[in-house]
């Protein structure tokens, strides 16, 4: 049996948070404090979680942290005004409105109103385009911007590797498949998705493959090409009436018969969690400095 290495995103993530620390007492000397506002409309449980944690990793880095909670029933035109109101508030440097938003609401026209220079999740279409371009004035999707935060410090050669992405995804697969495909990384990247054929055979020539679909253990050990590195990002409630909570966390990848297989893997929950929040809070250190200028 092979042991992988576990790439531990709580111990990288902490690692970039704590250079966003040392940023932010800069500008806290300069007399700016990066200040960061997540709307939350409805009161989806998994979101609420997120938006704890963020609250929290805010607090802990000396942010300036708003948390704006509105009810299921705002409407449209209501929460478009809030972006507005954030758009130009000079305390607040990134803004997030948390996915998903209830279904009478027209998620893309919210993200197309939010400035772009406070669009600290990289999802509107400027930031979007800049990525495209490989433009780094952009923002960065914080999901797929953390992934390559874990293969870059794990060491792990992008340059050439086949590189399979499951999921295309405007949040995770695109942006994901953009990165590494970029001139920067240089791997021959396929994306795959629900209606591509031969699922199993695409992922069986990865040798990164990536996992962001949002189905518990859907990729088995017979997917995996031996010595491929394993990166999953699903994160599924599965009902575990033995937990507190009634459920256990799993992610996209059947871990037990996989981590043998595989040459460096994510664990879910720890690993690529943690750098989604990781960097969400580096978008924000540079949108502040970024108004410095
Ligand atoms: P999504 O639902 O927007 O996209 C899922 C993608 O998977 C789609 O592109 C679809 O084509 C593909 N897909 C669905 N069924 C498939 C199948 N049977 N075979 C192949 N492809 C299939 O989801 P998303 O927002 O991209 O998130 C994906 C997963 O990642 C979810 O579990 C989500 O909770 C998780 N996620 C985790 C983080 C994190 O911080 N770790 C952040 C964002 C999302």
């Amino acid at each position: 049996m092979n042991s992988p290495k576990i790439l531990d995103g709580k111990s990288i993530a902490a690692a970039v948070l704590e250079e966003c620390r040392a940023e932010t007492l800069e500008l806290l000397e300069k007399g700016i404090r990066p200040g960061l506002a997540v709307v939350l409309v409805g009161s989806d449980p998994a979101s609420q979680v997120y938006v704890g944690s963020k609250a929290r990793t805010c607090a802990d880095l000396g942010f300036y942290s708003v948390k704006i909670e509105l009810p299921a029933e705002t409407t449209q035109e209501e929460l478009l005004q809030v972006v507005r109101n954030l758009n130009a508030d000079a305390t607040i440097h990134g803004i997030l409105v948390q996915s998903p938003p209830p279904k009478h609401i027209d998620e893309d026209a919210i993200i197309r109103e939010i400035d772009p220079r406070k669009d600290v999740d990289g999802f509107h279409p400027e930031n979007v385009a800049k990525l495209v371009l490989e433009d780094a004035t952009g923002f960065v999707p914080c999901t797929p911007a953390g992934c390559m935060k874990l293969l870059e410090v794990s060491g792990i050669e992008t340059n050439g590797a086949e590189a399979v992405v499951i999921g295309r995804s405007m949040i995770v697969g695109k942006p994901m498949a953009l990165l590494l495909v970029s001139k920067i990384s240089n791997a021959t990247v396929t994306i795959a998705h629900s209606r591509s054929k031969n699922l199993a055979g695409i992922c069986r020539r990865a040798d990164i493959l990536i996992a962001a679909v949002g189905r518990p253990e859907m990729v088995k050990a017979d997917w995996v090409k031996p010595g491929a590195v394993v990166i999953d990002v699903g994160i599924n409630r599965i009902p575990d009436l033995s937990k507190k909570s009634g459920f256990r966390l799993a992610g996209d990848v059947a871990y037990e018969e996989v981590a043998p297989l595989s040459s460096a893997i994510t664990p879910v929950p720890g690993g690529v969690g943690p750098m989604t929040i990781a960097m969400l809070l580096q978008n924000t250190v540079r949108a502040a400095e970024m108004a410095t200028r």
